[in-house]
């Protein structure tokens, strides 16, 4: 690979740590990374967690991520920030004050309640701030189906109640939002966009089921390979197409590590 360093644009993102790489900071840098971007991170929350699972996990203090926000924001400003597990009210504050403190451009949030394996990593507090608070606070929210679900207080099973969830979510504030629809028989995101008049426009993404055991950590990549690509000037379609697509390969050129969920192939493309 070319290192293009002084041309980079810097995405930062603010999650939480999984020592096995395949989700939070580590996986997000790595995704970071295979976008020729440079990364920086805030941790918000250590896990103890493997391929197999969530063992426990911990918020870091408020004060550290308001200290760490703070220092990036001033020494190395982000044309991106991707916002992922946040663990604890207390941090999710801290989050949305310095996003009221600094306007940053082109946030995308990855409204991370559990783990795929069934792990809560927010708390009741925190879950609220989401809600109440960060939903209107950034650009993009990308939740899946539980995340809309919870977000817009309405069974979000479908394509039609995924766009009826996304009117809610605009309804509290967010600007606009991909709900992604893996999980789906059929898979589909639902981007819609908003007005400032709060008009939505829908626009739909069908995907192609790709079957591997190797998916632990798809949610992260996707929001972060967002924020990348907002960052380098693609309007929100285009970006949610090429996000798509990194994910899809990703997936596609996964392959298995040991025991348990195995991550998606962050660096795939330098592969081929
Ligand atoms: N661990 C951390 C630190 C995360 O940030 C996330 C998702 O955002 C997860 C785990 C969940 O990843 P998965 O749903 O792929 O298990």
């Amino acid at each position: 690979m070319v290192l293009r360093l002084a041309q980079r644009k810097l995405i930062l993102t603010i999650a939480g740590f999984d020592p096995s790489s395949g989700a939070g900071v580590t996986a997000d840098l790595k995704t970071i990374a295979a976008h020729e971007l440079y990364g920086t991170a805030c941790i918000t929350a250590l896990t103890v967690q493997t391929t197999q699972g969530v063992l426990k996990s911990e918020a870091v203090s408020a004060g550290i991520v308001q200290e760490t926000l703070d220092a990036l924001f001033d020494a190395l400003p982000p044309a991106a920030i991707k916002i992922g597990m946040l663990g604890s009210g207390a941090v999710a504050s801290a989050v949305a004050d310095f996003l009221r403190r600094n306007r940053p451009p082109n946030v995308v949030l990855d409204p991370v309640l559990r783990s795929s394996s069934g792990a809560d990593l927010l708390d009741k507090e925190g879950a609220a701030v989401l809600r109440n608070e960060l939903l209107a606070l950034v650009d993009v929210v990308t939740p899946n189906l539980e995340e809309a679900s919870f977000l817009s207080g309405m069974p979000v099973t479908d394509v039609s109640s995924m766009e009826e969830g996304c009117r809610r979510m605009i309804g509290l504030g967010a600007r606009n939002l991909v709900v992604t629809g893996g999980d789906l028989d059929e898979p589909v995101d639902v981007l819609a966009e908003s007005s400032p008049s709060k008009s939505v426009s829908f626009r739909r993404f069908p995907g192609q089921k790709i079957i591997t055991p190797n998916t632990h950590g798809t949610g992260c990549a996707f929001s972060t390979a967002l924020a990348c690509e907002l960052a380098v000037g693609k309007t929100l379609g285009d970006a949610v197409a090429a996000a798509k697509e990194y994910v899809a390969g990703a997936l596609r050129m996964s392959y298995s590590l040991g025991k348990g969920t195995s991550p998606i192939n962050h660096f795939f493309a330098a592969e081929r």
